[in-house]
C-alpha cells in the first residue's frame, strides 16, 4: 500500500441538517470535511417524518458529488435494553426505521448507543439489544452497518466495557453488519488511559483481543473535560482537555485506522469551532 498518511483522510464533524438533509453535506464540504455525522431525524423526539423522494435524491446526489462519507447517529431516546416492554418495543421500531432511512439514503453506518439496563439484569439487557439489532437488520437491505458506540459508563449504560460490546456482537445473527464506533472521550472516561504510547497500544491490544480491531468502523474523536475513569461524558476541544494532544497524535498517525472515519463531536457554536479542531488534528499528522 503506497497510500501516505493524511493523503485520503476521512475526517469531519457532526453536521446540522437544518434546511434539509443534503445541507449537512454542503456544510461539511464547505469546511473541508471528508466524512460527517448527521441525525436523520430529531434526536430527542419519537417518530420521524417520512422521507420524501426529492429529499432522498438530493441527498444521494450531494453525497456522490462531494464524495462524502456519511454516518448517522441514532436517536438518543432509543433504549433497546430497557426492562420496560413499552420502551423496548418503541425503541426497536425506531431503530428499524432509522436503518431503513439509512438504506434509502445510501448511508453505510448508523451509530447506536447500546442502551441502559436501568433496574434490569445486564445479561438480559444485552440479549435484548442483540435481538433489536437482528430485527432491524433483518428488515433492512443489508447495506447499512449498525455501529455500537463505546460508552463512558454513566449510570447503568451498557457498552463501557469491550466485553459487553463483544457479547452483543456474539449474540447477533447478522455479525457482519454489526461493528463498533469508538469514542475517545468515552474510552477515557470509562477508564482507559491512552495518554501515553504504551497505554494507547495496550488499549487497542485489548480491543483487538476481545472484539477484533477490524470491527472498528468509525471513531468519535473528542477530548474530555473529565478525568480518566470518572465515568462522566463531557466532550472538550482537541488538546484542551484531560486527554491532551499526544494521544490524538498516536491516533492520527495509526496506520490501522487510516480508512476509519474520524468524526468530531466537540463543543461548537459555529462551524469555525470544527475548522479549528480539524486543523489541530491535521497538524498532528507526521509529514514523513
Ligand atoms: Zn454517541
Ligand atoms: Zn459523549
Amino acid at each position: 500500500m503506497d497510500r501516505k498518511k493524511g493523503d485520503h483522510l476521512l475526517l469531519g464533524a457532526h453536521m446540522s441538517i437544518e434546511g434539509g438533509l443534503y445541507k449537512a453535506i454542503e456544510r461539511g464540504t464547505e469546511i473541508g470535511c471528508t466524512a460527517i455525522q448527521i441525525f436523520t431525524t430529531s434526536n430527542r423526539q419519537w417518530g420521524a417524518k417520512k422521507l420524501i423522494e426529492e429529499e432522498i435524491i438530493k441527498f444521494k446526489e450531494s453525497q456522490e458529488k462531494h464524495s462524502m462519507l456519511v454516518v448517522t447517529h441514532c436517536s438518543y431516546l432509543i433504549n433497546t435494553a430497557s426492562p420496560t416492554n413499552a420502551v423496548r418495543h418503541r425503541s426497536k421500531t425506531a431503530l428499524r426505521e432509522e436503518i431503513l432511512r439509512c438504506n434509502a439514503l445510501s448511508i453505510p453506518f448508523a451509530v447506536l448507543h447500546p442502551g441502559s439496563r436501568l433496574d434490569g439484569s445486564e445479561s438480559e439487557s444485552l440479549t435484548w439489544i442483540a435481538e433489536a439489532l437482528d430485527e432491524a437488520l433483518e428488515a433492512s437491505d443489508k447495506t447499512t452497518m449498525i455501529l455500537l458506540e463505546t460508552m463512558a459508563g454513566q449510570g447503568t449504560t451498557l457498552g463501557n466495557t469491550f466485553e459487553q460490546l463483544a457479547t452483543i456482537r456474539s449474540l447477533t445473527e447478522y455479525k457482519k453488519l454489526v461493528g463498533i464506533c469508538a469514542d475517545t472521550c468515552h474510552l477515557f472516561a470509562s477508564g482507559f488511559d491512552f495518554t501515553t504510547h504504551s497505554g494507547y497500544e495496550e488499549m487497542w491490544k485489548k480491543f483487538d483481543k476481545i472484539i477484533g480491531i477490524n470491527h472498528l468502523k468509525a471513531i468519535h474523536i473528542n477530548d474530555s473535560k473529565k478525568e480518566c475513569g470518572e465515568k462522566v461524558d463531557r466532550h472538550e476541544d482537541i488538546g484542551e482537555g484531560k486527554i491532551g494532544k499526544d494521544a490524538f497524535k498516536y491516533l492520527m498517525n495509526d496506520e490501522r485506522f487510516l480508512n476509519v472515519p474520524k468524526i468530531l463531536e466537540t463543543p461548537k457554536l459555529t462551524l469555525q469551532d470544527d475548522i479549528r479542531n480539524m486543523q489541530t488534528l491535521k497538524n498532528l499528522i507526521s509529514k514523513n
